[in-house]
């Protein structure tokens, strides 16, 4: 039977700075359905990186006194270490800086110019560097960028090629309407909609080289570079050919429109197919404030991971910040970090929710010299179909309630119980006992199994004391913070 596909990809991040903690939750969601998508025998693919070309990058790159090159280099080295902290499981890191990359982006330009949708023409207007994009009358607030207030608007007078994006207004309302899973979660599609209807403009697809000269070749034209997010929209077909096209694009909703509307048209000039789903989450912000360089409160996920490793395992660290993450993180809303409510779940759901079970039901084992009747490690656990349900829907955060406590019969609340109902420590009945025993310890490892796309560290772990010869007690997975 052939294998079902599945790619998916996050946002690529630009290399004026290193990424921090708001740039994690969308390679955290989109890691949970990769390893999800392993676990049930997919061919999966995972897609996360850099976006290297454009302003922003030159800029960053001379004030620290580097050439291009150099300076993303050195930002893209540290965003991966960033991304791999939090056991992140890509199968590949794109840099629009790769050449095969770069081939792709030239080929798709022909593309789209064979199709007579690129044209050259002047323009003049205001160019915000922090977002890479032209700003209309509407999205400046004083003379300033409505998103980046503390920074200047340049005056940009060029002449440029355009594309005919005007041209696709109607198949993107159309495919819009049509396909109610294009753009999730579900309000963000009529947003998109509403902003069609102010209609659409062409838009540049180049800079002139004398302006931005880090960028990708216009083929033909070697006076212009193309435009960051022309290129960079182009590496979820560069960085995986063969999976094309996306099962679904995970991004802050910041790029949304580039992604709903920009990029489908395209795809559409360029004869590709589109992806099926575009997933916009929040913000996410550190002690009621933005996250921001100018502020003073960035804080990285190496920083976070450090700081909550049990024992100094970063692994479990790790699954820290992801399990907070996805219980709490920017899915739909804007959302909120901070030390202490990382600590306060921490306590209530790593230490003492799954951390106290699993010391429980170990010591039970060991102070019953438990034998399991037949070997567990042939067990093999199913999937909970509510636990796909979600992750299906994109609802991490009821997937993962769902093997806390929703579970009426089989989560970790549910299993707790059970024990201070069956009190095992009063039965006398070995053989008793040792059916007791067994039916705790397959629950914990389906528990485990179950866990692993979300905590895969914790998930291995687990298994790897119940699949033990003898189940011995071990020190706790989360020892309780004070
Ligand atoms: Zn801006």
């Amino acid at each position: 039977m052939p294998k079902n596909r599945f790619y998916v990809t996050t946002a690529i991040d630009y290399t004026n700075d290193v990424i921090h903690i708001g740039h994690a939750y969308q390679k955290v969601a989109a890691d949970v359905l990769a390893r999800y998508h392993r676990l049930i025998g997919d061919e999966t693919f995972f897609l996360t990186g850099t976006d290297e070309h454009g302003s922003s990058s030159e800029q960053a790159a001379k004030r620290a006194g580097k050439e291009p090159k150099e300076f993303v280099d050195e930002i893209s080295a540290r965003d991966k270490e960033q991304i791999d902290s939090l056991n992140i499981s890509y199968d590949r890191f794109i840099r629009t800086t790769d050449s095969d990359h770069v081939k792709t982006v030239g080929e798709f330009y022909r593309r789209v110019q064979k199709t007579g949708d690129i044209y050259k023409g002047k323009y003049s207007g205001l160019y915000c560097v922090s977002c890479e994009s032209y700003k209309t009358e509407s999205e400046i607030i004083d003379g300033h960028c409505a998103i980046h207030p503390t920074k200047e608007l340049e005056k940009v007078t060029e002449e440029n090629y355009f594309f005919k994006w005007k041209k696709y207004e109607s198949f993107l309302k159309d495919h819009i309407r049509d396909n109610p899973e294009f753009i999730q979660p579900e309000g963000r599609g009529k947003e998109i909609l509403a902003f069609l209807d102010q209609g659409l403009e062409d838009i540049t697809i180049s800079r002139n080289k004398e302006k931005v000269g880090w960028g990708i070749p216009v083929p033909g034209d070697t006076g212009q570079v193309i435009y960051v997010w022309f290129d960079a929209l182009i590496n979820y077909i560069s960085g995986a050919p063969d999976f094309w096209p996306a099962d679904v694009h995970i991004l802050g909703k910041d790029n949304l429109r580039w992604h709903a509307l920009l990029w489908p048209a395209m795809l559409k000039s360029a004869g590709y197919e589109l992806p099926k789903t575009i997933y916009a989450h929040g913000f996410l912000s550190l002690d009621g404030k933005k996250i921001s360089k100018t502020l003073g409160n960035v804080i990285r996920p190496t920083e976070l991971v450090n700081k909550f490793s049990p024992n100094g395992n970063q692994k479990l660290g790790a699954d820290v910040i992801r399990y907070y993450l996805l219980k709490f993180g920017p899915q739909r809303e804007d959302s909120d970090l901070s030390i202490g409510k990382i600590k306060e779940v921490y306590n209530a759901d790593l230490a003492n929710g799954l951390g106290n079970l699993v010391s429980r039901v170990a010591k039970l084992c060991e102070n019953a010299k438990f034998e399991p009747e037949y070997d567990l490690r042939t067990y093999n656990p199913a999937l909970k179909k509510q636990v796909s349900d979600n992750l299906g829907k994109y609802n991490f955060e009821k997937a993962l309630a769902w093997i806390w406590n929703l579970d009426i019969k089989w989560g970790l609340k549910w299993l707790d119980q059970n024990i201070n109902e069956d009190k095992p420590w009063e039965i006398k009945d070995k053989k008793i006992l040792n059916l007791k025993l067994h039916l705790y310890v397959t629950n914990i490892l389906d528990i485990a199994h179950n866990l692993w796309p979300f905590l895969p560290a914790t998930s291995e772990k687990i298994k790897e004391q119940f699949l033990d010869k003898k189940i011995v007690s071990r020190p706790p997975l989360f020892p309780r913070l004070g």
